[in-house]
């Protein structure tokens, strides 16, 4: 009898972390693996603010899949996938195809622009390595121009972020942290350069209470970060965002927008029913009426029964969601009932820089300053040892000085 195909699509947090479960949960005469992803590295996408700032190196966020996958165990395919065939259970890469008998569907995030005028080409994406370092090269290019008497324009010296989620707050931390040592480095006065947070909704990181979003919002007003709070991005041009009722154009040498995200523009072309951007998943993480295709990740929507709500996509759901998929492919391959995800949350903490933060741990408790940051290193080094396992924490932990 031939063995089932395990197809994992994604090497994000839940496609890495149910590959590497089900390695463990199946030998290889129980099944073949196959884990399929665009690049031959998994990458920190909680890190990317930092990669996107230059307050990390692009390599400290990223790990070989092969270092942390043994290749003798699951075929590893570094190709791009294009599109799932469900009706032959296929999926076209590419450069090749590659059948399944289950797929496990986690192709992560893309940033979503609404469709607002020239976003997609005139702003900057914190969305993948690529895409993060793009944006700490163009900074410095920016900075290195206007020293070098290249640019005359002051505005060059602006970096707009337009989105005061987590990460366009996490971001704006970092370049508090980085756009003084480019001030210094490229002989710049400080007051010079300019941090903006652009936020339509009448607060900042609406997720946290009050006093935590002030906290943050004073901290970073302190470190030179300045916010337009209540004021929506309707367009963005070569020269910035244009802000509010009136059509202000707030220029800007660099324009980031972090304004939301969606699920893989690969689930509408596979004719999967996308709403808001993913995919609602049954209980147990299968794609509605479907036997064998399990959606997880950003890439799909997870009702938590309490509320009656999604739970909100982060990489702790999405490693969460990796692990139970794992165990409920091995249920569903010895004819076992599947089992109903649940969401263990363990907290939430937003980073405003090296030695700032906020956060909401377990039991209510509320944290601010340095040990937030504290946490958020933890929880950071502790997601390299979960999803990667102890080599991925050896060579990439946060260990920085505060
Ligand atoms: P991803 O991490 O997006 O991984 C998807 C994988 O699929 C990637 O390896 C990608 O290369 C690959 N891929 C994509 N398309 C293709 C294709 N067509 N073909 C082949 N491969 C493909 N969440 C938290 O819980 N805590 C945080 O502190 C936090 N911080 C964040 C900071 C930032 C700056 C951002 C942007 C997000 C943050 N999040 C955080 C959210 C978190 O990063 C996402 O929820 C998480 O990455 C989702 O994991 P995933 O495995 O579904 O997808
Ligand atoms: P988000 O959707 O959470 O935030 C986007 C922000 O942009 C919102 O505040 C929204 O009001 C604003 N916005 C949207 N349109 C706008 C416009 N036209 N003009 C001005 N502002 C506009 O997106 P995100 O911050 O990228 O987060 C994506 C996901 O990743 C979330 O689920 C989040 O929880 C998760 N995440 C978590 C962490 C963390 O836990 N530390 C960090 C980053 C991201």
């Amino acid at each position: 009898m031939n063995k089932p195909k395990i197809v994992v699509l994604g090497a994000g947090y839940a496609g890495l972390t149910a590959t590497r479960k089900l390695a463990q949960k199946l030998s290889p005469e129980e099944a073949e693996i196959v884990l399929i992803n665009k690049h031959n590295y998994h990458y920190e996408a909680t890190w990317l603010h930092e990669v996107a700032a230059g307050t990390i190196n692009h390599n400290q966020a990223r790990y070989m899949i092969s270092d942390v996958v043994n290749p003798k165990r699951v075929r590893l395919i570094y190709d791009t996938v294009v599109e799932v065939k469900t009706e032959d259970q296929r999926v076209v890469l590419e450069n090749s195809e590659v059948e399944y008998d289950y797929l496990v569907f986690a192709l992560g995030f893309v940033t979503n622009t609404f469709g607002i005028k020239g976003m997609e080409d005139n702003a900057f994406f914190i969305q993948d390595i690529d895409s993060a370092r793009i944006i700490r090269e163009h900074i410095e290019y920016k900075f290195a121009q206007y020293s070098s008497g290249e640019s005359t324009d002051e505005s060059d010296l602006t970096v707009l972020v337009g989105g005061g989620g987590f990460t366009g707050i996490e971001f704006v931390g970092e370049l508090a942290e980085k756009i003084p040592e480019l001030c210094k480095k490229y002989d710049i006065p400080r007051n010079k350069a300019r941090i903006i947070n652009v936020e339509a909704a009448p607060s900042i990181l609406p997720v946290f209470e009050e006093d935590l979003v002030a906290y943050a919002k004073k901290s970073l007003e302190d470190r030179g970060v300045e916010f337009r709070i209540g004021a929506a991005i309707s367009e963005c041009t070569e020269e910035g965002f244009i802000v509010g009722e009136d059509n202000e154009l707030i220029k800007a040498g660099t324009s980031v927008w972090t304004g939301g995200v969606m699920g893989s523009p690969v689930l509408g072309k596979s004719g999967f029913e996308v709403f808001r951007g993913k995919v609602n998943v049954d209980a147990d993480l299968r794609l509605p009426g479907s036997e064998n295709i399990f959606i997880i990740g950003d890439c799909s929507w997870t009702m938590d029964k309490e509320t009656g709500k999604p739970y909100p996509p982060t990489g702790q759901l999405a490693t969460q969601e990796g692990a139970h998929v794992a165990a409920n492919i091995k249920n569903a391959l010895y004819g076992l009932p599947l089992t109903d995800f649940v969401f263990d949350n363990k907290g939430t903490v937003a980073s405003l820089g090296i030695s700032d933060g906020i956060g909401n741990i377990l039991n209510g408790v509320k944290l601010q300053g340095k040990p937030a940051a504290a946490m958020k290193k933890v929880v950071d080094d502790r997601t390299l040892l979960v999803v990667g396992g102890p080599k991925a924490l050896l060579k990439k932990g946060k260990y920085r000085p505060f």
